[in-house]
Formats: C-alpha cells, sequence, structure tokens
C-alpha cells in the first residue's frame, strides 16, 4: 500500500513531470507506450491487428490545465482518427476528459470531445471515454450523456472499485462498457479499499452487463477474473461476438497472444506520445513488480 501511494504521489506531481519531459527520461517507459509518434503507433497497430488484436488508442496526456494544451490534444486525436482511416487499421480510440479542457471548463471540453466523435463517426470509429479519479467522474458520465444524445459511436468505463458502480451500470446497460476495477487512489467515503471487495464487484459488474447489456469489454490482467469470465460466458451459452478482453500494452503478452488465439474477442490499450509521465507512474502503482517487467525492457536493449 505504501509503494502504491508512492507510485500514485509520483504520478501527480507536477515538476516530476516535468522533469521527465524535460530530460527525456526513459525509465523503461517504451515497454509499455508504443512510441512517441503516430507513425510509430500505426506500426505497433498493424502488429497486433496481423495476430487477429484490435486496439483501442489513447494518445497519452491529462489533467491539463491550458486550453492551448487542451486544443493541442483534441488536433492530435483528429489526426489520429484520420490515421486510423487513412491506413484501415482495426482500431479505435480511448480518450480523458481531462486531458481535453475538463478542468478548465467543462462546455469547452464538451465542444472538443463533440468534434473528436463526429469526425469518428464520420469514418464508424468507436470512442471510449476513459474514467479518472472520483472527483471527475459525474462530470464524465454528463459528457457522455451529452454526446449519446447525437452519437452512438461513443462508451464510457465503470470502475468496480466505487460503490456506486453497481448504479452506474444499471443506467448505462445500453452503452458498450468497459469494465475494469479503477486505478486511482480514491478514498473510503467513495470506493472500496480491500481487493477482495473491488474483484468481488467487478465479477457482479461482468455478469450483469454480459447477461443484461450492450457489448462489454473486460480489462485486467488477472486471470482469475479472465478464467471466471470463461467459465461464466459458457454456462450462460453468451457469444463470443458479445464481448471483449483487454489489456494494456506490454503486459502480459503471451496471455494476450493465447487468448486472441483461443477465439476470444481481444483489444490491446496502446498508449503512446510523449507525455507517458503520469500514466506510466499509475502502472507501477498497481503492481511494483512491473518495474521488473520494465527493467528488463531497458537492459535487454
Ligand atoms: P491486478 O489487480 O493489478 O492484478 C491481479 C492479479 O493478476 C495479480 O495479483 C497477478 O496475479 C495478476 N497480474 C496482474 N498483472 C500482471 C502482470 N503484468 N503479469 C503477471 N501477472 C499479472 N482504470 C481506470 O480507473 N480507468 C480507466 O479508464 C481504465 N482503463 C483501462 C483500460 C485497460 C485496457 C486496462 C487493462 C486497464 C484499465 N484501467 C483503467 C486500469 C484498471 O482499473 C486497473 O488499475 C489495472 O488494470 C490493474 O488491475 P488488474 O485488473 O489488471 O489486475
Amino acid at each position: 500500500m505504501l509503494l502504491k501511494n508512492f507510485f500514485i504521489g509520483l504520478s501527480q506531481n507536477q515538476l516530476m513531470n516535468n522533469m521527465a519531459q524535460k530530460y527525456g527520461f526513459k525509465l523503461g517507459a517504451q515497454s509499455v507506450v508504443a512510441g512517441t509518434n503516430i507513425e510509430e503507433m500505426i506500426e505497433s497497430v498493424k502488429e497486433l491487428n496481423a495476430v487477429g488484436i484490435s486496439c483501442t488508442i489513447d494518445n497519452l496526456g491529462e489533467f491539463v490545465y491550458q486550453r492551448e494544451e487542451a486544443t493541442k490534444a483534441k488536433e492530435q486525436i483528429l489526426d489520429v482518427i484520420e490515421a486510423i482511416y487513412q491506413n484501415q487499421v482495426d482500431a479505435h480510440i480511448s480518450l480523458k476528459p481531462t486531458q481535453l479542457g475538463l478542468d478548465i471548463d467543462y462546455f469547452f471540453c464538451l465542444e472538443n470531445l463533440t468534434e473528436i466523435v463526429r469526425k469518428a463517426h464520420q469514418y464508424d470509429i468507436f470512442v471510449n471515454v476513459d474514467m479518472e479519479d472520483h472527483t471527475h467522474k459525474q462530470p464524465s458520465f454528463n459528457l457522455v450523456d451529452e454526446l449519446a444524445k447525437e452519437y452512438d459511436n461513443v462508451g464510457t468505463v465503470i470502475q468496480s472499485y466505487f460503490y456506486r458502480a453497481e448504479e452506474d451500470i444499471k443506467k448505462y446497460k445500453d452503452f458498450r462498457l468497459r469494465l475494469v476495477k479503477g486505478a486511482y487512489q480514491e478514498p473510503e467515503e467513495v470506493a472500496f479499499q480491500d481487493k477482495k471487495d473491488i474483484d468481488r464487484n467487478l465479477i457482479k459488474l461482468i455478469g450483469y452487463h454480459l447477461l443484461h447489456g450492450k457489448f462489454t469489454s473486460i480489462a485486467t490482467h488477472d486471470h482469475h477474473i479472465i478464467n471466471h469470465v470463461k467459465e461464466f460466458v459458457k454456462a450462460h451459452n453468451i457469444s463470443k461476438e458479445k464481448f471483449e478482453f483487454q489489456m494494456l500494452y506490454g503486459f502480459r503478452k503471451d496471455l494476450q497472444f493465447q487468448l486472441a488465439k483461443e477465439g476470444y474477442k481481444f483489444c490491446t490499450y496502446v498508449p503512446f506520445g510523449t507525455d507517458w509521465y503520469g500514466y506510466f507512474m499509475r502502472r507501477l502503482a498497481e503492481r511494483p513488480q512491473n518495474l521488473n517487467l520494465m527493467a528488463k525492457q531497458v537492459f535487454n536493449k
């Protein structure tokens, strides 16, 4: 827990973030970040597509407080959509509302998101609104509600550590949803703290959405949850077309390939760009053993 707090603290440290950008600390990030530009990212996507894996692309960035920065992020995401279309790769978009100005002004953020979703809709590309910490949860759901009035290519995320997750999943059952445990340090007033409670709730949410909801993305590296899902879909005769597994780029690659080979739909979350610091630190907070993975990558080069 101490180590987790340490890395979460680092993920939110602006000074460290600036240093990482300025001095180009690689810290092994290249093992979990698919390049720093669109060309490198598209190459990674093509490699994954070649083995039957689709991708969701995250142009890294979050907690933006300047309008110019949010506008730049929007332009970059529009370029990613264009690149997906031009290269005809099997991929969609994941984005974070704070990257697009949620902390600056709700309506400014909505405008940015609308532009992105409109362009993606023209090309029949899905857009997932990622969920951040609890202070941004309700405004993010509000954004999704607004977008869904006009567009059907939008979905979002339910985090099982929240007490309210069950209520939320019922409200959003007609959406394509990604179900996760949750990556941020949350207070006990709003979220389960014990891993057992979080896991139990995730299993409950997965069962609910598989039986009653639209398409389900089960996003976890936890083989216990994955094995449970395999049994559950078999027992309930749920088609493999109704769900997919998702994992992060660079994590448990063997398991990713194996699941795809077994005929399950599989989607890899592909982050790319220069703003990798917060993302990278959160991965270390989730699983300090990830340091090993990254160290191996660095020293094997
Ligand atoms: P954990 O609880 O971290 O691990 C459980 C067990 O699985 C471990 O004890 C170990 O046995 C095994 N395991 C896990 N990782 C490994 C590994 N690398 N190698 C070997 N064994 C391993 N969070 C959000 O808050 N918002 C989001 O929008 C969001 N989007 C996500 C999208 C995707 C595709 C993924 C995969 C995660 C996302 N997350 C998001 C993060 C998520 O909430 C968790 O913080 C993160 O996935 C860690 O939890 P876990 O379920 O993978 O397993």
